[in-house]
């Protein structure tokens, strides 16, 4: 789960991480009050959207004007630029062309910046440890650094049995150049982020840029946070700072149906129950020459409810011209999947073909339920078969349109 800027600034805060002072802010009028709040002659004006690269985006609705963070003046200034950026939809190099509309700004407190750095910490696969990277090239995405300069890409790992300690976060900033009371800043820095990471169970961290101002202090000018999904269970506050707007619906039902579903630009849905199946399956249906639209993992103890959520969600998504449903009953029962289908298709007014296999517990009441149904409904004995099934089926149907 991701989370917003300003959010994750708070949060950092809270560990004892420096960040400027800022206030959220909805609408024009809040973001002259926030200025107004904050004081100072130099404010940051800043889109909170779940995408980086707002300083360089574009907005839609002026492509020649500013990008998604600006730095002003005066309050009429922040008024003013708030009421041009707030509702418009920003486009940046992570957001796609479709954009993300702006619907809350970060007013917060302008500073003169003399350097900037990166810093990020995330969970390596490879030693199943948390890497903190930093580099001397802050503002540039991290990809971009990795892929001009790697040599410039400091890495240390951590071992969970420690933790970041003094010398670790002490030898990131003296590789990054630092001097002075700088070395003791960054510091403590470090250590509050590594603290942060670990306590919230985050995924990442990244602060880019991490800055060094003309008075010698150092703060994040920008933070990302995101969180272990799975680990969200144990942190309510963090479940709480969930903006849905910016996360896919489709996705979102999903969620609410504890279901995985991932969507996917091809035209045959699939339902399936277990990852590794639900995997195997795309790869048949490529293999057959069709495209799977979606992964969707139904879990091991679906209900029927939850199957028949499961059938709409695949359905509503307008690219799909036919499903394949697998299904290897182990806990899971093929009878429960039947009537979960039957239940969804008569809802929805199925319109396209639908191929089932059926393996496992209960696989003859469940191939009963589907028979009984009087729907249209193909069935397959294996999984070739049933991968054949559904690209012929909907060449055919695609071919009667044309
Ligand atoms: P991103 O483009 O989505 O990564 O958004 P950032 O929060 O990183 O802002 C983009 C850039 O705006 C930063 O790299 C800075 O160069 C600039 N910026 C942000 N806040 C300030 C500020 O307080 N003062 C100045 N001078 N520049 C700022
Ligand atoms: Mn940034």
């Amino acid at each position: 789960m991701n989370i917003h800027e300003y959010q994750a600034k708070e949060l950092l805060g809270r560990y004892g991480a420096s960040v400027p002072k800022g206030i959220v802010a909805f609408s024009p009028a809040e973001a002259r009050a926030a200025a107004e709040k904050l004081g100072g002659s130099l404010w940051v004006v800043k889109s909170q959207i779940h995408a980086g690269g707002r300083g360089a985006g574009r907005f839609k609705n002026d492509p020649g004007g500013n990008g998604g963070v600006r730095v002003v003046k005066s309050i009429d200034e922040v008024a003013a630029n708030a009421e041009k950026m707030l509702s418009s939809v920003l486009v940046t190099k992570q957001t796609g062309e479709t954009g993300r509309e702006v619907r809350r700004l970060y007013i917060e407190e302008g500073y003169r910046i003399q350097r900037e750095l990166y810093i990020g910490m995330l969970i390596d696969r490879a030693t199943s440890r948390i890497t903190i990277m930093a580099s001397t090239e802050g503002g540039m995405e991290i990809e971009e650094i990795a892929h001009r300069s790697p040599e410039k890409i400091l890495k240390i790992s951590i071992d969970p049995a420690t933790g970041a300690q003094t010398f670790h976060a002490r030898q990131v900033a003296y590789g990054l150049g630092l001097t002075g009371k700088q070395i003791g800043a960054a510091t403590r820095f470090i250590l509050s982020m590594y603290r942060a990471f670990t306590e919230l169970d985050a995924q990442i961290v990244e602060i880019n840029p991490l800055v060094l101002t003309d008075d010698g202090d150092i703060l994040a000018l920008d933070a990302k946070m995101s969180f272990d999904d799975n680990a969200l269970f144990r942190h309510a506050d963090i479940e709480a700072l969930r903006d849905e707007s910016e996360e896919d619906p489709a996705e979102l039902e999903a969620a609410r149906h504890s279901l995985n579903y991932v969507k996917l630009d091809g035209n045959i849905g699939c339902m399936v129950n277990g990852a590794g199946l639900a995997m195997a399956t795309m790869d048949i249906i490529k293999l057959y020459g069709g495209e799977p639209a979606n992964f969707l993992d139904v879990g091991g103890g679906a209900t029927r409810e939850r199957v028949a959520a499961a059938f709409k969600l695949i359905l509503a998504d307008s690219k799909v011209e036919g499903v394949l449903v697998n299904i290897f009953g182990g806990i899971m029962r093929c009878d429960v999947i039947a009537d979960g289908v039957v239940a969804a298709a008569r809802e929805v007014n199925l319109n396209v073909p639908l191929v089932v296999r059926l393996e496992g517990t209960n696989v003859e009441l469940g191939k009963q339920i589907l028979r009984d149904s009087g729907l249209p409904i193909m069935s397959a004995d294996n999984l070739a078969d049933a991968a054949q099934k559904v690209t012929t089926a909907v060449a055919q149907a695609t071919e009667g349109v044309n």
